[in-house]
């Protein structure tokens, strides 16, 4: 990304932009001396774990609100000690990682009581702006171009717990013959429930945040993809209803990673205007637009461009994943600082009349 483009918004676009984020930690930003509201950036989701007292003054100082990244089911680093929490597959064993991530059992006691305790401590400690839940799915893979997309979790804990709260009785057996009992008897209900379980940490980890934060939001980065896509995969496998949890959170954040996904720009636009007509301002939306680190001119304009679109629809803010990679390039930063690209449009590839200049405070 081009954390280094500014973050702004289209003067001919009335709407207002509440929020011109950068996901990550905006230290490679600092130490080359910028400033975040030279940018008009307003807002920096920063990984729970990296928020520190003097992130929060220096980024308030600066105008920008603090979000954090709450890392809530992934597993890397502790399923590996705790075995138990370790999604289980439907053929009853361990399920592989998925490419680079590690998921963890939604219903493991001992994996919830941390990351509650986390919670806790991190609202304790950090008058925040708000906490985006981050792998908030059942384990699988779909920020890559082929998705992995396994059927978990089978573990103990989960089908115990899914008897326990569809009434449905599961056949004594091994893992495997009780997931493949499930899956052909009781599909529905199965996916209903892994459903109703992510709502159950999403319901606590708002409860959590009203009581000790009030004026803090709860957001959730998620799988964008439509109703449809992959055979209706971000239900079904990801345990994703984004109706259900348009009850609970306070905005969405899609994860339009055009470049990743391998689609082309314009489809940041089109799955904004559908997520838009989906949520029906049940909660805000901001998506998450990807910005390429590549130093040629085409990248640079894809970039500018997603983040138009990813601040089109019914979305208030717009936030750029991700902040290290423009600092790596002091040209690029100079060249998006200075908006001559920007501010031209015979520069920019975006069809409509809206450029993207570097905004004046409080404009986008
Ligand atoms: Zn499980």
């Amino acid at each position: 990304m081009s954390m280094a483009m500014p973050v702004c918004v289209a003067a001919t676009e009335r709407k207002k932009i509440e929020i011109r984020g950068l996901y990550s930690h905006p230290k490679a930003f600092w130490d080359k001396g910028a400033r975040l509201s030279d940018y008009g950036v307003n807002a920096v989701f920063v990984h729970s774990g990296s928020i520190t007292a003097e992130l929060l003054a220096r980024a308030t100082d600066e105008g920008a609100r603090v979000f954090a990244e709450f890392p809530t089911l992934n597993g890397k680093g502790y399923v590996e000690k705790h075995a138990e929490a370790w999604p289980i597959n439907e053929h009853g064993e361990k399920a592989p990682a998925a490419t680079w991530f590690m998921g963890a059992c939604p219903t493991e006691p001992g994996f919830r009581a941390l990351r509650m305790k986390q919670l806790d401590a991190l609202l304790d400690t950090f008058d925040i702006a708000g906490v985006w839940m981050d792998y908030f799915h059942w384990h699988a893979q779909f920020e890559d171009p082929n998705p992995v997309l396994p059927e978990t979790c089978f573990s103990q804990s989960c089908v115990a717990t899914f008897e326990n709260t569809s009434g449905v009785r599961v056949p004594a057996g091994s893992a495997a013959e009780r997931a493949r009992w499930i899956l052909k008897r009781h599909a529905r209900e199965w996916r209903n429930w892994r459903t109703s379980q992510l709502l159950d940490w999403a319901r606590e980890m708002k409860a959590t945040v009203r009581k000790k934060r009030p004026g803090a939001l709860l957001g959730v980065y998620h799988c964008p993809w439509t109703d449809d896509e992959f055979d209706g995969a971000r239900r079904r496998i990801l345990g994703l209803d984004l109706d259900q949890i348009a009850t609970v959170v306070d905005a969405f954040s899609p994860m339009v990673y055009h470049g990743r996904m391998r689609r082309r720009p314009e489809w940041v636009g089109a799955n904004v205007e559908w997520l838009s007509r989906k949520i029906r301002n049940r909660a805000k939306i901001w998506p998450i637009v990807q910005a390429h680190t590549s130093r040629m001119k085409s990248q640079r304009m894809n970039s500018r461009k997603v983040l138009r679109l990813g601040a089109s629809g019914a979305a208030s803010g717009v936030m750029i994943f991700k902040a290290q990679s423009a600092a790596s390039d002091n040209a690029k930063m100079h060249v998006c600082a200075g908006s001559t690209e920007s501010a031209n449009p015979s520069n920019d590839d975006r069809p409509g009349p809206a450029p993207l200049t570097r905004s004046p405070p409080h404009a986008l």
